[in-house]
């Protein structure tokens, strides 16, 4: 048995995958595959409504929102943010966390001035800067929730007197939000969504259509929410998959009862890393991600060792970033506690051992 730790695309619920192929074979009856049906049909609008709506009761979305899947990634949101909320001349604020926000405000620089607010590049991205203030007349303020790479996450997000765009790639359905404190959020659907391909966007209708340039039509938010979401041809297996991927979330009890489950993960990793003389976390202890977990060995000749001594356990996925080295633990939702284990027996084998 495989125990999965990657970073993304990652673990979905092995039920999932079986209703996908099962839909790719024959979707519900219809002697079709959901491959060959058309975008149009009552069948596949079905599946996008019933994903929108998921998602709308899963976080409890407000009205005065929209839910869009698009395609293209979250980091073509780092580009559409801009191009659809930053006008010529005016500034956004950016918190500069990790790689993706790095990535963010560099295409931001396309369409406008960016304001770096606060930086953690100084230690190599291991902590959340805080005391920051946000500027009143930035247009808006941007921030990476989970830094997949680094293994730190924000548990708190700052006051804003500006609407707040978010990237949540790498943690949203995770834990529990306030959607209303957010102008829009975003994130790529492989990491607690579903397969690659789409890109879940829910954004506040009242901060579009502010600024002037002309944005070509797939790029606008407008768009895409005059089309709900089938502007074009939508990523159908990718939405299909993401609906499956929703009503499991929904079957075990929603985020409330998710939240719990990835704590107890993350709690027991941490608490394994910080007990084990051999192993050290990367991170400030208080911004530590719940999602990703970034550990280092005391001796880093142990490193290889260690790796397969928790691959012959069935342990994949969990060589780190080579921006940071050592290892990296994705905790997804779909990855079982029992998962997180098995790695924790590795690493206690590991040190009885040496
Ligand atoms: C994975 C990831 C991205 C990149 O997502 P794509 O959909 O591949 O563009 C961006 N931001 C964060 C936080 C991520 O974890």
């Amino acid at each position: 048995m495989k125990h999965n730790f990657g970073a993304g695309p990652c673990i979905l619920p092995q039920e999932v995958f079986k209703q996908a192929s099962q839909g790719v074979l024959n979707f519900n009856d219809t002697g079709l595959s959901i491959l060959e049906i058309s975008h149009r049909a009552p069948e596949f609008i079905a599946v996008m409504d019933e994903a929108i709506s998921l998602v709308k009761e899963l976080l409890n979305v407000p009205t005065g929102y929209s839910v869009l899947f698009l395609q293209g990634g979250a980091s073509l949101q780092f580009a559409m943010v801009a191009m659809n909320l930053l006008e010529e001349g005016q500034t956004a604020a950016y918190l500069e966390t990790g790689m993706w926000a790095k990535k963010a405000l560099a295409e931001a620089k396309i369409f406008g001035n960016v304001n770096v607010v606060a930086s953690s590049k100084d230690a190599n991205f291991n902590y959340i800067p805080k005391n920051y203030s946000i500027p009143k007349d930035s247009a808006y303020f941007h921030c990476t929730s989970n830094n997949t790479i680094f293994g730190t996450q924000l548990h708190n997000f700052p006051a804003s007197p500006v609407p707040v765009a978010c990237d949540m790639s790498s943690d949203i359905f995770s834990r529990s939000i306030n959607v209303a404190d957010f102008g829009l959020i975003y994130a790529g659907a492989q990491k607690n969504i579903g397969p690659a391909g789409a890109t879940l966007v829910i954004v506040k209708d009242e901060i579009l259509g502010k600024v002037t340039r002309q944005i070509p039509s797939m790029l606008n938010y407008k768009t895409q929410i005059e089309g709900e979401s089938m502007y074009n041809t939508p990523p159908v297996f990718s939405v299909f998959v993401s609906l499956l991927n929703l009503r499991w979330l929904k079957s075990k009890g929603g985020i409330a009862v998710i939240e719990q489950e990835n704590e107890a993960k993350a709690k027991a990793l941490y608490t394994e890393i910080d007990r084990n003389p051999l192993f050290k976390g990367t991170t400030t202890v208080e911004d530590r991600s719940n999602m990703s977990v970034c550990f280092v060995m005391e001796n880093p000749d142990h490193e290889k060792a260690f790796l397969k001594l928790a691959e012959d356990k069935g342990c994949v996925g969990i060589k780190g970033h080579r921006s940071v080295g050592g290892f990296r633990a994705s905790l997804y939702n779909a990855l079982p506690i029992t998962s997180v284990h098995v790695l924790i027996e590795a690493m206690q084998e590991f040190q009885e051992k040496n």
